[in-house]
C-alpha cells in the first residue's frame, strides 16, 4: 500500500478514467451520479451537525469530482476548495460554478501535495466515496490529519467490506438496481469503519462519531442510521492544541 505519494502518486488512473468519461452527467440529477445528488442533503445535515455553522470555515473537499458536495457546502457560507485528480471532473466543476456562482476554488492537486504545501489550513476537511477508488487510502487519511488545523474536524465517506457490502453495494447497486454503472465499485477495495480508523488514529486523529447511510429500494430513500455494514460516514477530530 502507497504511503506515500510523492515518489508513486497515490492514484489509479484506471479508477479516474471511469469518472473522466462520465464527467459531461455530473449535474444530471437522473444520470449515472443520481445517488450523489440524492445522498447530498443527508451528508451535509451531518457534516453540519458534526462541524456547527459552516458559514466562514476554511473546508477542503478532498475527491470532490463535479462539486456536487463543494458547492452546497459553499452555498452554506463555507470557503471551500475542492481538489481532484480528474480534468474532466474538475472542469464541469468550474463549468458549473459559473451557473451556479457557488464560490468554490477548484485545483488539480494530490491530497498529500497539498498537505505538505498547506498543513493546518483547514477547519474542515471532507473526503466523500474516494477513498474507495484509490490505492493508498491511508495515505489520503494521513495527508487530512495535516490538512485539519489542531480542533478542526475530518469527515470521510465510504463503503464497509463485508458479505452484505458486495451483495448491496455492487450486486445490488450495480446489477439489480442499476444506481451506478456495473464496474464503478472493486469490493476489494472497501473498507473496514476499524480499517478507517486505525489510520486516522495512526496520524493522530480521533474518531468522534460514525454513522451507516442506508438504501430502501422501495421507498427509493436513502437514510442515515446504526447500520454501518454498507455505506458508512466518519468523523474525526484533530485534537486541539491545549487537549
Ligand atoms: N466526493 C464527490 C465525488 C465522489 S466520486 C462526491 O461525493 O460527490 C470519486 C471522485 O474521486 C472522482 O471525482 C475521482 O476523480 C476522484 N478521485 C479518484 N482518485 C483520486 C485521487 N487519487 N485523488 C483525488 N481524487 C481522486
Amino acid at each position: 500500500m502507497t504511503t506515500s505519494s510523492t515518489a508513486t502518486p497515490n492514484v489509479d488512473p484506471a479508477e479516474l478514467a471511469k469518472f473522466s468519461a462520465l464527467a459531461h452527467r455530473w449535474w444530471d440529477p437522473e444520470g449515472e451520479f443520481r445517488p450523489l445528488h440524492e445522498i447530498n442533503p443527508l451528508r451535509l445535515g451531518w457534516i453540519e451537525r458534526i462541524v456547527g455553522e459552516l458559514r466562514n470555515k476554511r473546508v477542503l473537499d478532498i475527491g470532490c469530482g463535479g462539486g456536487i458536495l463543494s458547492e452546497a457546502m459553499a452555498a452554506k457560507g463555507a470557503h471551500v476548495t475542492g481538489i481532484d485528480l480528474s480534468e474532466k471532473a474538475l472542469g464541469v466543476a468550474r463549468l458549473h460554478k459559473l451557473e451556479s456562482a457557488a464560490p468554490v476554488e477548484y485545483r488539480l492537486v494530490a491530497a498529500e501535495t497539498l498537505a505538505a504545501e498547506s498543513p493546518n489550513a483547514y477547519d474542515v476537511v471532507t473526503c466523500m466515496e474516494m477513498l474507495e477508488h484509490v490505492p493508498g487510502p491511508a495515505s489520503i487519511i494521513a495527508a487530512a490529519g495535516t490538512l485539519v488545523r489542531a480542533g478542526g474536524i475530518v469527515v470521510i465517506s465510504t463503503l464497509n467490506r463485508n458479505a452484505k457490502s458486495y451483495l448491496y453495494a455492487v450486486v445490488g447497486a450495480e446489477y439489480v438496481l442499476q444506481l451506478l454503472p456495473k464496474g464503478t465499485h472493486d469490493w476489494a477495495r472497501f473498507l473496514k469503519p476499524s480499517e478507517v480508523a486505525a489510520w486516522g488514529r495512526r496520524v493522530g486523529l480521533d474518531m468522534i462519531e460514525v454513522i451507516g447511510m442506508t438504501y430502501n429500494p422501495l421507498s427509493r430513500r436513502y437514510r442515515l442510521e446504526h447500520d454501518v455494514s454498507v455505506n458508512y460516514l466518519m468523523a474525526f477530530r484533530k485534537p486541539a492544541l491545549h487537549d
